[in-house]
């Protein structure tokens, strides 16, 4: 058996660990009896039909603007920072050229191509990472969001191999001894060797009547709506400027639209 799939097989032992219950004996894991999507709405929480994002990606002067951005994503979700190729994305930057592949052409503007695009989970209306998933434990909210059940997720990466856009991360080392050294956002869940995460448009923020830590950081720059209310602040950017999505032409109807 080569090293890969052996240890392929070990993080998939160690996820049915966890699905047996053995969260539990970890250290520092912080037990979540209700999973991200499904949090109890208070009564200042914002309710939507489908949530979207809105990016204002001319706003950003370059990718120390998209800095604080990333910073309060991954301190806010425990996103642990290893360094190398097993790295856990949750919010990052990438080129023009693999954002939209699609639309390069050899003639394109020449700031646009230099520039950074903000990377994030789709949160798409036609998400394959969900109808892969063997276990459900990644799966579609009422209001839009592609949510993720980390006690339900056996490791096997099918959800990574279905989605198109890079969105998710595994575990293939211990997170939780990558954490900041300051104290872990106690009210989100750390996650184990052996699963997979990835952005939740914040729907634990939603819940608790917050916008997502991203948008909040943006100062502005990056709007968060209902896509189904014409009289919303993501329907109205849409109605006045250019937007693109990522790969539209897989049909996969992403959530997240960018303003060039
Ligand atoms: S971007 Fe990827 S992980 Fe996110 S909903 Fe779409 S297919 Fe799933
Ligand atoms: S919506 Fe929330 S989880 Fe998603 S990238 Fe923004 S801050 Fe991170």
């Amino acid at each position: 058996m080569n090293k890969n799939r052996r240890s392929f097989l070990k993080a998939a032992g160690l996820s049915v660990f966890a699905l047996s219950g053995g969260l539990a004996a970890v250290p520092g894991a912080t037990q979540a009896r209700t999973a991200p999507g499904r949090y109890d709405r208070g009564d200042n929480a914002p309710h939507a039909k489908r949530w979207a994002m809105v990016m204002y990606t001319r706003k950003f002067t370059g990718p120390e603007d998209y800095e604080p951005l990333i910073v309060a994503c991954h301190k806010e979700h425990n996103v642990p920072n290893i360094p190398g190729a097993q790295n856990i994305k949750w919010f990052w930057l990438d080129s023009y050229e693999h954002t939209f592949p699609d639309d390069m052409n050899a003639y394109l503007n020449e700031k646009i191509r230099a520039a950074s695009y903000p990377l994030l989970c789709n949160h798409c209306t036609n998400p394959p990472c969900v109808r892969v998933c063997p276990t459900q434990a990644t799966y579609k909210t009422e209001d839009g969001i592609v949510a993720m059940d980390y006690h339900r997720c056996i490791g096997c990466r099918f959800c990574m191999a279905g989605c198109p856009y890079g969105a998710r991360s595994f575990n293939f080392i211990d997170p939780r001894k990558f954490l900041p050294a300051a104290t872990p956002n106690p009210v989100f869940p750390t996650r184990m060797i052996g699963v997979v995460e990835k952005c939740t448009f914040c729907s634990e923020r939603l819940a608790a009547g917050k916008i997502p830590a991203c948008v909040e950081a943006s100062k502005g720059r990056i709007l968060f709506g209902d896509l189904e209310d014409a009289s919303s602040n993501v329907r109205l950017a849409l109605a006045s400027n250019f937007s693109i999505r990522r790969k539209p032409s897989l049909g996969t109807q992403p959530g997240v639209y960018y303003l060039i």
